[in-house]
């Protein structure tokens, strides 16, 4: 258990071990899923640790009796030591800088600033993108040489973000920003 920051202790780590039914944090966490996730874009939201203006606020749910808890910043989401949480919040993340950069009308590449492989792995498991126009971003994704990327690939990139992951990215995040 971190010790270091006392209130994070006790305005994080307390209440959440309490609420669980494991009486331990190592193993209350395992109890936990992340239930949703806004954007404050202003970052003037508190973590429930007290840590000030969090931009990225997640709430989460206890498996076995559903309480909720949030909001929480990605940072001490993170300290849960779960790969699979940090790895949401990761995917999360992304999805919400990709989104305001396409309303702001931004030049998307696709490289590591917006996409990860586990960010276009998310986009095909959940039907915003098809098999097939998976397999071709992960590839395009995957080449060292962007600059080996075709005038046509580029256009189908630039496709693929226009008409299949930007109406999935509204209408998943239009509600979640404020
Ligand atoms: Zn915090």
């Amino acid at each position: 258990m971190p010790r270091r920051n006392s209130a994070y202790t006790k305005n994080l780590i307390e209440p959440i071990v309490k609420a669980s039914v494991s009486d331990r944090w190592e193993t209350a966490v395992l109890e936990w899923d992340i239930c949703d996730c806004e954007e404050d874009e202003s970052a003037e939201t508190n973590c429930m640790c007290g840590h000030e203006g969090i931009r990225y606020l997640f709430y989460i749910r206890n498996r076995n009796n559903g309480t909720t808890f949030g909001p929480i910043g990605s940072e001490c989401i993170k300290k849960f030591g779960r790969k699979d949480l940090s790895s949401e919040v990761d995917v999360q993340e992304r999805m919400f800088r990709l989104y305001e950069a396409i309303t702001k009308r931004e030049y998307i590449e696709l490289d590591t600033k917006f996409f990860s492989r586990k960010f276009l792995l998310y986009l095909l498991e959940q039907g915003a993108v098809s098999e097939g126009d998976y397999g071709f971003m992960l590839d395009m994704f995957n080449k060292r040489d962007k600059d080996g990327i075709t005038g046509g690939q580029e256009r189908k990139i630039n496709a693929v973000i226009a008409f299949s992951i930007k109406p999935f990215l509204q209408r998943r995040l239009a509600s979640k920003r404020k």
